[in-house]
């Protein structure tokens, strides 16, 4: 349900769509009237996330797309133009969360992952979509960074540098594209109950409790108010707003 915005004859382009923030985003933008391109590197969740929303009733397109892989994302990017003729908005979503590591043990390995998947996923995605707004003259763009960018996190170093990067990438691009119609922001998701965060608490990386009372809003947020906070920076109530990091976060980044 999404009464506040009509995206109507407008086209989205969302990756990681296939669970959590990414999934409630590209139903968001559905529900709203947009087409959505939803790209995700599980077969199989894409093609059911595809296949539930144009059952009811939306206009979709499911992309098995790994974001580390330039190519790929190019050729989601511009299947989602083929197909609905356009680009008008994007949400830069997919990301992993590795295991805590102490920084004096962390392999090249897994930072490259890390890196690869977080930071130069979100290059290549607005990269490709950028070509396509700039032809076009306009264009909004909500790149997904995390409290990670903002703050840094004992055990977590690749991850809060991975998000550091995005807030880079989306002011630089901010800067660039701005006299030419095109908006480019980020949000930055505090503690956020998806399927990434179950797999935290399940792990014993995380207890709810303990990350929920250091904030203003007591509680974990939903996939939903991560996406309603997308839906605004890309809706034309959001038009003079470009190059900013959203928190979204209960109030964690406050004090
Ligand atoms: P999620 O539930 O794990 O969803 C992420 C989706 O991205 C999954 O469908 C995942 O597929 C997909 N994905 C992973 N690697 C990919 C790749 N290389 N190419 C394309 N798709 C890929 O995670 P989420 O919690 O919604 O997180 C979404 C974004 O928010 C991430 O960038 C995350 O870092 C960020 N974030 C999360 C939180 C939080 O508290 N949840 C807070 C701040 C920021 P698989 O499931 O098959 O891996």
């Amino acid at each position: 349900m999404n009464p506040a915005y009509d995206f109507t004859g407008q086209v989205a382009f969302v990756t990681g769509a296939s669970s959590g923030m990414g999934l409630a985003a590209a139903r968001a933008f559905a529900e709203a009237g947009a087409a959505v391109g939803l790209a995700d590197i599980n077969e199989s969740a894409v093609t059911a996330a595809a296949r539930d929303l144009t059952d009811a009733g939306h206009q979709v397109l499911a992309l098995v797309c790994d974001v580390s892989d330039e190519d790929q994302v190019a050729a989601a990017v511009d299947r989602t133009v083929e197909t609905f003729g356009r680009l008008d908005m994007a949400y830069n979503n997919a990301g992993i969360m590795p295991p805590p590591t102490d920084a004096a043990d962390e392999s090249a390995e897994q930072f490259d992952r890390v890196q690869d998947i977080n930071l130069r996923g979100v290059w290549a995605a607005m990269k490709h979509e950028l070509r396509h707004m700039r032809a076009q003259g306009h264009g909004a763009i909500v790149n997904c960074s995390s409290l990670g960018g903002l703050v840094g996190n004992p055990g977590r170093a690749a991850y809060h540098a991975s998000k550091h990067g995005v807030i880079g990438l989306t002011k630089s691009a901010a800067l660039e594209y701005g006299s030419r119609g095109i908006r480019v922001n980020a949000v930055c998701p505090g503690t956020i109950a998806t399927p990434m965060v179950d797999a935290m608490l399940a792990g014993g990386e995380l207890d709810s409790d303990q990350a929920a009372a250091g904030q203003a809003i007591p509680r974990l947020g939903t996939a939903e108010e991560i996406a309603q906070a997308v839906l605004w920076l890309s809706s034309p109530g959001a038009g003079y707003v470009t190059g900013i990091a959203l928190p979204v976060d209960g109030g964690y980044t406050a004090q």
